[in-house]
């Protein structure tokens, strides 16, 4: 275990064997993944508590896998929800487009389940595993502005407080915005122009017959669409509302606005006009990714997870990836002889798959929300598909690593 916030600032200079930099998932799931195979390591943290913000996340099956061998499956299926159908609606004419059966037939090709979960409970089953392991050490309040590798093979990472970390290996898991890397690319984010609201409200506000069935609940119209499922057990109801702003502009705030989300939500069916009700208004979420790029990895540093491929959220794989990531980045370092041969090994086995996914996110959000003669086409051209066919899933939801039987937990 620690929270150790001691020996730093000043222009302290402090050694460790491997630093991550960044507690999200992507972070604390690779510390935990090295801990539990005897490798010391130090994540710092910009927050002053390590958290989750958002409500909800989708996991898939090769989410499930990772969470499993890190130990932390259980804790995590205390308070999810196995939804048994992911649904694509019409959003504006509120039927239906195509389901995904997530029953007995998806956990017996995957091995595991597709649960729904609060961001929160995620993220504090991760802490827990790390903070009561011996090998890892956490600390917060340390705001990275930079890495650079060294002569002879170190790296060191430098916070505004003036502390420097020297270390054999960097990971830098600091997300869409990550500091570390300028050090490897240079790149901007890319703004999609789209924006999310996101509001969970008691399952009590929900009309009863709209949550019967647990299921994830897709609305896709024109330039906008809807997430709705429950969570924490099924006391609560997610929802997460995404539109295009015709406004987006670099220079200004004044776009994404809740009179535009309100106009694109106003052409829709009256139960997706009635999740407007549920949102909080106050804070709006921009949507940005970058450009696939083929590599992630200088030296003695490399990145993981939303700081190597931020995508756009649409195949709901951003946290997924990052998980299966933990999982390629310990295999690497546990087989490699040092950090600069586990990184490109590291960044071998994963840079073009997550690419994939990157690109085809942004596909999966034109074909959300096309309009016209697109949408009806869209609508039609997925009328004959089987819901138990999973076969365009396969790659990206088949775990890097199945359980030898198939983990299920009670719905
Ligand atoms: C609306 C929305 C819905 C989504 N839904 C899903 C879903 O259903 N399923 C799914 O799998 N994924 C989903 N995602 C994607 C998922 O949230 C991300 O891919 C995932 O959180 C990435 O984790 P990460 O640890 O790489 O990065 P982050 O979560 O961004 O964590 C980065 C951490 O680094 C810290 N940090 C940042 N900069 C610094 C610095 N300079 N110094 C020190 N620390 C720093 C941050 O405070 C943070 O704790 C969704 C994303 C969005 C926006």
């Amino acid at each position: 275990m620690t929270q150790n916030n001691a020996a730093s600032g000043n222009n302290a200079v402090v050694e460790v064997p491997t630093l991550v930099v960044g507690g999200g998932i992507a972070g604390l799931a690779t510390a935990l993944g090295l801990g539990r195979k005897g490798r010391p390591v130090h994540v710092i943290e910009r927050a002053p508590e390590f958290g989750e913000v958002g409500a909800g996340i989708q996991l898939a099956p090769n989410a499930m896998a990772v969470l499993d061998e890190l130990g932390v499956l259980d804790e995590v299926m205390k308070d999810a929800v196995l939804p048994q159908k992911k649904r694509y609606m019409d959003a504006v004419t509120g039927k239906e487009i195509a389901t995904i059966d997530l029953g007995p037939e998806f956990v017996a090709h995957y091995g595991y389940h597709y649960i729904v979960t609060h961001r929160a409970d995620l993220h504090s089953a991760l802490l827990k595993g790390c903070q009561e392991n011996e090998f890892v050490t956490l600390e917060n309040n340390r705001t990275v502005l930079r890495a650079e590798n060294l002569d002879g093979g170190k790296a060191q990472v430098v916070t505004e407080d003036g502390t420097t970390y020297l270390a054999d290996a960097v990971i830098g898991a600091d997300g869409l915005r990550s500091a570390i890397r300028p050090l490897i690319v240079e790149d901007q984010t890319v703004p999609s122009e789209y924006v999310a609201y996101r509001g969970t409200v008691p399952i009590e506000t929900v009309p009863a017959e709209a949550v019967e069935t647990p299921m994830v609940l897709c609305w896709l119209g024109p330039h906008m669409h809807l997430i709705q499922y429950p969570l924490r057990g099924g006391k609560l109801y997610n929802n997460v509302a995404v539109f295009r702003s015709d406004f987006y502009s670099p220079d200004h705030e004044n776009w994404g606005t809740e009179e535009e989300l309100d106009a694109r939500f106003g052409i829709c069916c009256e139960q997706v006009q009635e999740a407007g009700k549920y949102l909080n208004r106050e804070i709006r979420w921009p949507m940005y990714d970058r450009e696939p790029v083929k590599t992630w990895t200088e030296g003695s540093v490399s990145l993981i997870g939303d700081a190597a491929h931020p995508m756009l959220q649409y195949l709901a794989q951003g946290g997924a990836q990052s998980l299966d990531d933990s999982l390629a980045m310990v295999d690497a370092i546990t087989t490699e002889p040092d950090a600069q041969a586990a990184f490109k090994s590291f960044e071998a086995r994963r840079v073009e798959h997550t690419g994939n996914i990157q690109r085809l996110a942004r596909v999966a959000g034109e074909l959300f929300h096309i309009d016209g003669i697109g949408r009806e086409l869209r609508n039609n051209s997925f009328k004959d598909h089987v819901p138990t066919d999973y076969q365009n899933l396969d790659w990206m939801f088949m775990p890097l690593r199945k359980a030898p039987e198939a983990r299920t937990y009670p719905i």
